[in-house]
Protein backbone atom coordinates (compact mmCIF):
# COMPACT_ATOMS: atom_id res chain seq x y z
CA UNK A 1 0.00 0.00 0.00
CA UNK A 2 1.67 3.53 -1.20
CA UNK A 3 1.00 6.28 1.04
CA UNK A 4 -0.84 9.48 0.55
CA UNK A 5 2.52 11.06 -0.69
CA UNK A 6 3.83 8.46 -2.74
CA UNK A 7 0.31 8.88 -4.67
CA UNK A 8 0.75 12.33 -4.77
CA UNK A 9 4.43 12.53 -6.03
CA UNK A 10 3.92 9.94 -8.57
CA UNK A 11 0.79 12.20 -9.67
CA UNK A 12 2.54 15.32 -10.21
CA UNK A 13 5.35 14.07 -11.60
CA UNK A 14 2.53 12.30 -14.40
CA UNK A 15 0.62 15.60 -14.57
CA UNK A 16 3.90 17.56 -15.34
CA UNK A 17 4.98 15.16 -17.99
CA UNK A 18 2.06 16.05 -19.93
CA UNK A 19 2.62 19.76 -19.83
CA UNK A 20 5.18 20.52 -22.36
CA UNK A 21 7.73 22.49 -21.34
CA UNK A 22 10.50 21.63 -24.30
CA UNK A 23 13.31 24.28 -24.22
CA UNK A 24 14.83 24.23 -27.74
CA UNK A 25 17.38 26.75 -27.10
CA UNK A 26 15.79 28.97 -29.16
CA UNK A 27 13.69 31.98 -28.26
CA UNK A 28 11.63 32.25 -31.18
CA UNK A 29 10.43 28.62 -31.04
CA UNK A 30 9.70 28.46 -26.97
CA UNK A 31 6.47 28.43 -26.13
CA UNK A 32 5.15 29.24 -22.45
CA UNK A 33 4.88 25.59 -21.21
CA UNK A 34 7.21 26.86 -18.13
CA UNK A 35 4.65 29.50 -17.02
CA UNK A 36 2.06 26.59 -17.65
CA UNK A 37 3.81 24.50 -15.51
CA UNK A 38 4.65 27.24 -13.09
CA UNK A 39 0.62 28.02 -12.75
CA UNK A 40 0.17 24.32 -12.11
CA UNK A 41 2.65 23.74 -9.25
CA UNK A 42 1.08 27.39 -8.08
CA UNK A 43 -2.81 25.44 -8.43
CA UNK A 44 -1.62 22.82 -6.49
CA UNK A 45 1.06 24.47 -3.70
CA UNK A 46 -2.85 26.91 -3.16
CA UNK A 47 -4.96 23.65 -2.13
CA UNK A 48 -2.67 23.35 0.40
CA UNK A 49 -3.14 26.61 1.18
CA UNK A 50 1.02 27.36 0.80
CA UNK A 51 1.23 30.83 -1.04
CA UNK A 52 4.04 31.37 -4.26
CA UNK A 53 5.25 33.98 -5.95
CA UNK A 54 5.38 32.95 -10.36
CA UNK A 55 8.09 35.37 -11.70
CA UNK A 56 8.17 35.55 -15.76
CA UNK A 57 11.82 36.84 -17.38
CA UNK A 58 9.85 36.91 -20.31
CA UNK A 59 6.15 36.09 -21.07
CA UNK A 60 6.43 32.35 -21.04
CA UNK A 61 9.23 31.58 -19.22
CA UNK A 62 7.58 31.31 -15.58
CA UNK A 63 9.54 30.05 -12.43
CA UNK A 64 7.78 29.59 -9.21
CA UNK A 65 9.00 30.35 -5.54
CA UNK A 66 7.65 29.43 -2.34
CA UNK A 67 9.27 29.76 0.73
CA UNK A 68 8.05 27.54 3.93
CA UNK A 69 8.98 29.10 7.50
CA UNK A 70 11.41 26.59 9.56
CA UNK A 71 11.36 25.97 13.38
CA UNK A 72 15.18 26.95 14.23
CA UNK A 73 15.65 30.46 13.46
CA UNK A 74 19.11 30.15 13.68
CA UNK A 75 19.60 27.77 11.17
CA UNK A 76 20.23 29.21 7.50
CA UNK A 77 17.33 28.34 4.61
CA UNK A 78 17.53 25.38 2.70
CA UNK A 79 16.91 25.93 -0.99
CA UNK A 80 15.16 22.82 -3.00
CA UNK A 81 15.08 23.33 -6.58
CA UNK A 82 14.13 21.69 -9.82
CA UNK A 83 13.67 22.98 -13.44
CA UNK A 84 10.47 22.52 -15.11
CA UNK A 85 11.66 22.46 -19.00
CA UNK A 86 12.84 19.80 -20.64
CA UNK A 87 15.03 18.88 -23.40
CA UNK A 88 13.57 18.15 -27.77
CA UNK A 89 12.14 14.99 -27.99
CA UNK A 90 12.28 13.14 -31.49
CA UNK A 91 9.03 11.03 -31.53
CA UNK A 92 10.14 8.53 -33.57
CA UNK A 93 13.03 7.01 -31.31
CA UNK A 94 10.17 6.76 -28.67
CA UNK A 95 8.10 3.43 -28.07
CA UNK A 96 5.99 5.91 -25.35
CA UNK A 97 4.60 9.03 -26.06
CA UNK A 98 7.16 11.65 -24.79
CA UNK A 99 4.32 13.45 -22.98
CA UNK A 100 1.66 10.99 -22.56
CA UNK A 101 3.33 9.74 -18.37
CA UNK A 102 2.46 6.26 -19.32
CA UNK A 103 3.16 3.25 -17.21
CA UNK A 104 4.34 -0.14 -18.57
CA UNK A 105 6.00 -2.90 -16.81
CA UNK A 106 6.14 -1.00 -13.59
CA UNK A 107 7.99 1.82 -15.23
CA UNK A 108 7.11 5.47 -16.14
CA UNK A 109 7.43 6.66 -19.38
CA UNK A 110 7.83 10.63 -20.28
CA UNK A 111 10.59 13.11 -21.30
CA UNK A 112 10.98 14.66 -17.67
CA UNK A 113 10.90 11.61 -16.24
CA UNK A 114 14.43 11.51 -14.50
CA UNK A 115 15.20 14.92 -15.85
CA UNK A 116 13.87 16.48 -13.35
CA UNK A 117 9.99 16.31 -13.68
CA UNK A 118 10.59 13.85 -10.72
CA UNK A 119 11.67 15.90 -8.81
CA UNK A 120 8.93 18.69 -9.19
CA UNK A 121 6.27 16.42 -8.26
CA UNK A 122 8.27 14.72 -5.28
CA UNK A 123 9.53 18.38 -3.59
CA UNK A 124 5.43 19.32 -4.29
CA UNK A 125 4.26 16.85 -2.97
CA UNK A 126 6.67 16.85 -0.11
CA UNK A 127 5.35 20.97 0.52
CA UNK A 128 1.76 19.78 0.60
CA UNK A 129 2.86 16.57 3.05
CA UNK A 130 4.24 19.32 5.55
CA UNK A 131 0.94 21.66 5.15
CA UNK A 132 -1.21 18.59 5.14
CA UNK A 133 0.56 17.41 8.72
CA UNK A 134 1.36 20.31 10.28
CA UNK A 135 5.20 19.48 9.87
CA UNK A 136 7.62 22.43 10.66
CA UNK A 137 10.87 21.54 8.89
CA UNK A 138 14.11 22.60 11.07
CA UNK A 139 15.09 25.20 8.41
CA UNK A 140 13.47 27.55 6.34
CA UNK A 141 12.95 26.02 2.77
CA UNK A 142 12.58 27.78 -0.15
CA UNK A 143 11.21 25.82 -3.28
CA UNK A 144 11.84 26.99 -6.47
CA UNK A 145 10.50 25.60 -9.75
CA UNK A 146 12.80 26.93 -12.37
CA UNK A 147 12.49 27.70 -16.48
CA UNK A 148 15.20 27.09 -18.81
CA UNK A 149 17.63 25.23 -17.06
CA UNK A 150 18.15 23.10 -20.49
CA UNK A 151 19.39 25.84 -21.91
CA UNK A 152 22.03 27.15 -19.22
CA UNK A 153 19.55 29.14 -16.66
CA UNK A 154 19.76 32.42 -18.49
CA UNK A 155 15.74 33.14 -17.91
CA UNK A 156 15.38 30.74 -15.01
CA UNK A 157 17.84 30.58 -12.28
CA UNK A 158 20.20 33.13 -13.60
CA UNK A 159 17.70 35.58 -14.30
CA UNK A 160 16.31 35.41 -10.77
CA UNK A 161 19.88 35.84 -9.21
CA UNK A 162 20.79 38.85 -11.07
CA UNK A 163 17.05 40.33 -10.55
CA UNK A 164 15.22 38.75 -7.89
CA UNK A 165 17.91 37.50 -5.27
CA UNK A 166 15.95 38.79 -1.84
CA UNK A 167 13.52 35.28 -3.06
CA UNK A 168 16.92 33.58 -1.91
CA UNK A 169 17.53 35.95 1.32
CA UNK A 170 19.30 33.74 4.02
CA UNK A 171 19.72 30.29 1.87
CA UNK A 172 22.93 28.57 3.06
CA UNK A 173 22.20 25.37 0.80
CA UNK A 174 20.70 23.50 -2.06
CA UNK A 175 19.61 20.53 -2.93
CA UNK A 176 18.95 19.56 -6.92
CA UNK A 177 20.50 17.64 -9.24
CA UNK A 178 22.77 15.49 -10.48
CA UNK A 179 22.89 12.58 -7.87
CA UNK A 180 20.98 10.48 -5.54
CA UNK A 181 20.12 7.81 -7.22
CA UNK A 182 22.02 4.26 -6.74
CA UNK A 183 24.52 2.11 -8.67
CA UNK A 184 26.24 -0.68 -7.65
CA UNK A 185 28.99 -0.47 -4.60
CA UNK A 186 30.68 -3.84 -5.30
CA UNK A 187 31.75 -5.58 -8.49
CA UNK A 188 30.23 -8.87 -7.04
CA UNK A 189 26.45 -9.07 -7.93
CA UNK A 190 25.63 -11.02 -5.00
CA UNK A 191 26.89 -7.97 -2.99
CA UNK A 192 23.88 -5.80 -3.19
CA UNK A 193 25.35 -2.42 -1.23
CA UNK A 194 23.99 0.39 -3.28
CA UNK A 195 25.87 3.56 -3.39
CA UNK A 196 24.11 6.88 -4.07
CA UNK A 197 25.92 9.31 -5.13
CA UNK A 198 25.54 13.03 -3.83
CA UNK A 199 26.95 15.13 -6.13
CA UNK A 200 28.96 18.25 -4.02
CA UNK A 201 30.93 19.94 -6.91
CA UNK A 202 30.12 20.62 -10.60
CA UNK A 203 32.55 21.15 -13.65
CA UNK A 204 32.77 24.74 -14.99
CA UNK A 205 31.59 25.49 -18.46
CA UNK A 206 33.38 28.65 -20.33
CA UNK A 207 34.39 28.95 -24.18
CA UNK A 208 37.21 30.83 -25.56
CA UNK A 209 38.07 31.47 -29.06
CA UNK A 210 42.07 31.37 -30.71
CA UNK A 211 42.42 33.35 -33.49
CA UNK A 212 45.27 33.74 -35.80
CA UNK A 213 46.20 36.42 -37.70
CA UNK A 214 48.58 36.25 -40.66
CA UNK A 215 49.12 37.84 -44.57
CA UNK A 216 46.90 38.08 -47.00
CA UNK A 217 47.64 36.85 -50.13
CA UNK A 218 46.56 35.23 -53.68
CA UNK A 219 46.72 31.34 -53.10
CA UNK A 220 49.02 31.39 -55.91
CA UNK A 221 51.90 32.87 -54.18
CA UNK A 222 51.88 31.00 -50.49
CA UNK A 223 52.95 32.40 -47.72
CA UNK A 224 55.07 31.23 -44.17
CA UNK A 225 52.71 33.39 -42.49
CA UNK A 226 49.67 32.18 -43.10
CA UNK A 227 46.74 32.35 -40.34
CA UNK A 228 44.84 29.44 -41.48
CA UNK A 229 48.37 27.08 -41.20
CA UNK A 230 48.62 28.42 -37.63
CA UNK A 231 45.80 28.33 -35.98
CA UNK A 232 45.30 24.40 -37.37
CA UNK A 233 48.54 23.66 -35.45
CA UNK A 234 47.37 25.24 -32.68
CA UNK A 235 43.59 23.37 -32.78
CA UNK A 236 45.62 19.87 -33.60
CA UNK A 237 48.03 20.73 -30.35
CA UNK A 238 44.46 21.61 -28.27
CA UNK A 239 42.91 18.77 -29.89
CA UNK A 240 45.52 16.08 -28.37
CA UNK A 241 46.65 17.88 -25.38
CA UNK A 242 45.53 16.15 -22.10
CA UNK A 243 45.69 18.15 -18.74
CA UNK A 244 47.06 16.20 -15.65
CA UNK A 245 44.79 14.73 -13.10
CA UNK A 246 43.87 16.52 -10.41
CA UNK A 247 42.64 14.65 -7.52
CA UNK A 248 39.79 17.05 -6.43
CA UNK A 249 38.24 16.18 -2.45
CA UNK A 250 35.27 14.94 -4.37
CA UNK A 251 36.78 12.87 -6.87
CA UNK A 252 39.23 11.63 -4.57
CA UNK A 253 36.04 10.85 -2.07
CA UNK A 254 34.59 8.38 -5.11
CA UNK A 255 38.01 6.59 -5.50
CA UNK A 256 38.15 5.78 -1.84
CA UNK A 257 35.02 4.39 -1.65
CA UNK A 258 34.65 2.67 -4.81
CA UNK A 259 38.83 1.43 -3.89
CA UNK A 260 37.73 -0.26 -1.10
CA UNK A 261 34.37 -1.93 -2.55
CA UNK A 262 36.15 -2.78 -5.57
CA UNK A 263 39.61 -3.99 -4.48
CA UNK A 264 40.87 -1.14 -7.07
CA UNK A 265 43.90 1.50 -6.35
CA UNK A 266 43.72 4.00 -8.67
CA UNK A 267 46.95 5.17 -8.93
CA UNK A 268 47.36 7.92 -11.65
CA UNK A 269 48.70 5.13 -14.07
CA UNK A 270 45.58 2.67 -13.48
CA UNK A 271 43.05 5.59 -13.13
CA UNK A 272 41.52 5.16 -16.87
CA UNK A 273 41.60 1.57 -17.01
CA UNK A 274 40.39 1.22 -12.89
CA UNK A 275 37.57 3.75 -14.36
CA UNK A 276 36.60 1.74 -17.24
CA UNK A 277 36.49 -1.20 -15.07
CA UNK A 278 33.56 0.47 -12.87
CA UNK A 279 30.80 0.05 -16.06
CA UNK A 280 28.23 2.37 -16.26
CA UNK A 281 29.37 4.14 -13.32
CA UNK A 282 32.23 5.18 -15.21
CA UNK A 283 30.51 7.94 -17.40
CA UNK A 284 29.83 9.67 -14.35
CA UNK A 285 33.26 10.39 -13.16
CA UNK A 286 34.88 9.52 -16.65
CA UNK A 287 34.99 13.21 -16.89
CA UNK A 288 35.87 14.28 -14.04
CA UNK A 289 39.81 13.53 -13.56
CA UNK A 290 41.00 16.40 -15.69
CA UNK A 291 40.48 19.60 -17.56
CA UNK A 292 39.34 19.63 -20.58
CA UNK A 293 39.59 22.08 -24.03
CA UNK A 294 37.79 20.63 -27.40
CA UNK A 295 37.86 22.45 -30.03
CA UNK A 296 34.29 22.81 -31.77
CA UNK A 297 33.81 25.31 -34.54
CA UNK A 298 36.63 26.94 -37.19
CA UNK A 299 36.29 29.78 -39.28
CA UNK A 300 38.52 31.14 -41.84
CA UNK A 301 38.59 32.13 -45.79
CA UNK A 302 35.74 31.73 -48.23
CA UNK A 303 37.57 31.97 -50.87
CA UNK A 304 40.06 29.06 -52.84
CA UNK A 305 42.47 30.88 -54.09
CA UNK A 306 42.72 33.29 -51.50
CA UNK A 307 44.90 33.12 -48.20
CA UNK A 308 42.68 35.00 -45.54
CA UNK A 309 44.34 37.50 -43.03
CA UNK A 310 42.14 35.61 -40.22
CA UNK A 311 41.70 32.14 -38.98
CA UNK A 312 39.70 31.26 -35.55
CA UNK A 313 38.13 28.81 -33.87
CA UNK A 314 35.75 27.72 -30.38
CA UNK A 315 36.90 26.06 -27.68
CA UNK A 316 34.31 24.32 -25.24
CA UNK A 317 36.52 24.14 -22.27
CA UNK A 318 35.33 22.04 -18.96
CA UNK A 319 37.14 23.20 -15.71
CA UNK A 320 37.47 21.43 -12.15
CA UNK A 321 37.16 23.32 -8.88
CA UNK A 322 39.91 25.69 -8.41
CA UNK A 323 41.78 25.13 -12.16
CA UNK A 324 40.78 27.95 -13.97
CA UNK A 325 44.33 30.03 -14.04
CA UNK A 326 46.21 26.87 -14.03
CA UNK A 327 43.79 26.00 -17.08
CA UNK A 328 44.43 29.62 -18.82
CA UNK A 329 48.42 29.26 -18.08
CA UNK A 330 48.67 25.35 -19.82
CA UNK A 331 45.76 26.47 -22.35
CA UNK A 332 48.75 29.31 -23.33
CA UNK A 333 51.29 27.08 -23.62
CA UNK A 334 49.98 24.72 -25.40
CA UNK A 335 48.75 26.76 -28.37
CA UNK A 336 51.85 28.61 -29.06
CA UNK A 337 52.97 31.92 -30.11
CA UNK A 338 51.04 34.67 -32.71
CA UNK A 339 47.65 32.75 -31.10
CA UNK A 340 45.76 35.02 -29.77
CA UNK A 341 43.17 33.39 -26.47
CA UNK A 342 39.90 35.49 -26.17
CA UNK A 343 37.58 34.24 -23.62
CA UNK A 344 33.71 34.65 -23.87
CA UNK A 345 31.21 33.34 -20.96
CA UNK A 346 33.11 31.73 -17.96
CA UNK A 347 31.09 30.08 -15.39
CA UNK A 348 33.81 28.70 -12.93
CA UNK A 349 32.98 25.10 -11.03
CA UNK A 350 31.07 24.79 -8.23
CA UNK A 351 32.35 23.15 -5.00
CA UNK A 352 30.72 22.31 -1.55
CA UNK A 353 32.42 20.92 1.23
CA UNK A 354 32.65 16.98 0.86
CA UNK A 355 32.14 16.73 4.85
CA UNK A 356 29.25 18.84 5.76
CA UNK A 357 26.43 18.07 8.15
CA UNK A 358 24.08 18.28 5.42
CA UNK A 359 25.76 15.26 3.98
CA UNK A 360 24.86 12.88 7.41
CA UNK A 361 21.59 14.16 6.58
CA UNK A 362 21.07 12.46 3.29
CA UNK A 363 22.86 9.26 4.80
CA UNK A 364 20.03 8.89 7.68
CA UNK A 365 17.60 9.83 5.20
CA UNK A 366 18.81 6.69 3.13
CA UNK A 367 19.60 4.86 5.68
CA UNK A 368 15.99 3.97 7.11
CA UNK A 369 14.99 2.74 3.32
CA UNK A 370 18.24 1.11 2.56
CA UNK A 371 19.92 0.24 5.99
CA UNK A 372 23.14 -0.89 3.60
CA UNK A 373 23.21 2.10 1.19
CA UNK A 374 26.43 4.44 1.24
CA UNK A 375 25.50 8.44 0.58
CA UNK A 376 29.30 8.77 -2.08
CA UNK A 377 30.26 12.22 -2.87
CA UNK A 378 31.50 13.06 -6.88
CA UNK A 379 32.54 15.36 -9.29
CA UNK A 380 29.51 16.13 -11.34
CA UNK A 381 31.23 16.77 -15.02
CA UNK A 382 28.25 19.00 -16.21
CA UNK A 383 27.03 21.95 -15.09
CA UNK A 384 23.23 22.56 -13.66
CA UNK A 385 21.35 25.94 -12.23
CA UNK A 386 23.65 25.14 -9.01
CA UNK A 387 26.30 27.44 -10.95
CA UNK A 388 23.80 30.45 -10.36
CA UNK A 389 22.90 30.17 -7.14
CA UNK A 390 26.95 29.45 -6.13
CA UNK A 391 27.01 33.62 -7.09
CA UNK A 392 24.81 34.06 -4.24
CA UNK A 393 27.62 32.19 -1.99
CA UNK A 394 25.18 28.97 -1.77
CA UNK A 395 26.48 25.85 -1.72
CA UNK A 396 24.60 22.96 -3.84
CA UNK A 397 23.93 19.14 -3.87
CA UNK A 398 23.15 17.29 -6.25
CA UNK A 399 20.93 14.53 -4.44
CA UNK A 400 17.01 13.09 -6.07
CA UNK A 401 17.05 10.14 -3.93
CA UNK A 402 15.99 6.79 -6.47
CA UNK A 403 16.80 3.56 -5.36
CA UNK A 404 16.87 1.45 -8.59
CA UNK A 405 17.88 -1.92 -9.75
CA UNK A 406 20.95 -2.77 -9.73
CA UNK A 407 21.43 -2.68 -13.54
CA UNK A 408 19.51 0.21 -14.34
CA UNK A 409 21.59 3.16 -15.37
CA UNK A 410 19.87 6.25 -14.55
CA UNK A 411 22.36 8.75 -15.44
CA UNK A 412 21.93 7.39 -19.42
CA UNK A 413 18.22 8.49 -19.37
CA UNK A 414 18.88 11.97 -19.44
CA UNK A 415 18.03 13.82 -22.32
CA UNK A 416 17.70 10.06 -23.89
CA UNK A 417 14.21 8.35 -25.85
CA UNK A 418 12.06 6.48 -23.87
CA UNK A 419 13.47 8.31 -20.57
CA UNK A 420 11.82 6.55 -17.98
CA UNK A 421 11.75 5.80 -13.71
CA UNK A 422 10.62 2.95 -11.62
CA UNK A 423 7.41 3.93 -9.81
CA UNK A 424 8.77 2.19 -7.30
CA UNK A 425 11.85 4.82 -7.47
CA UNK A 426 9.47 7.71 -7.37
CA UNK A 427 7.72 6.43 -3.88
CA UNK A 428 11.36 5.82 -2.31
CA UNK A 429 12.25 8.92 -3.59
CA UNK A 430 8.81 10.87 -1.86
CA UNK A 431 9.81 8.60 1.37
CA UNK A 432 13.05 10.11 1.36
CA UNK A 433 12.95 13.70 0.41
CA UNK A 434 10.15 14.10 2.84
CA UNK A 435 12.63 12.91 5.82
CA UNK A 436 15.44 15.34 4.33
CA UNK A 437 13.41 18.29 3.91
CA UNK A 438 12.32 17.75 7.45
CA UNK A 439 15.52 17.03 9.04
CA UNK A 440 17.83 19.13 7.01
ZN1 LIG B 1 18.29 18.54 -15.46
Amino acid sequence: MSTLLEDEALLFVRELIRIDTVNTGVLATIGDGETRAAQYVQGRLAEAGIASELVESRPGRGSLIARIPGSDRDAGALLVHAHLDVVPVDEKDWTHHPFGAEIEDGFLYGRGAVDMKNYAGTILAVARHFAREGIVPRRDLVFAFLADEESGGVWGAGWLVENRPELFAGVTEALSEVGGFSVPLAADPADARRAYLVATSEKGVAWATLSARGHAAHGSRPTDDNAVVRLAQAVAAVGGHRFPVVRTPALQRFLDVFGEARGLAFTDESLAADLESLGFVSSLVGATTRNTATPTVLAAGDKTNIIPADASARLDIRILPGEDDALRAQLREVVGHGIDIREGRWWSATEAPVDAPIIGILQDAISVDDPDGLVVPYLLPASTDNKHFAKLGIHGYGFVPLRVPRDFDVFAQFHAADERVPVDALHFSARVTERILQTA
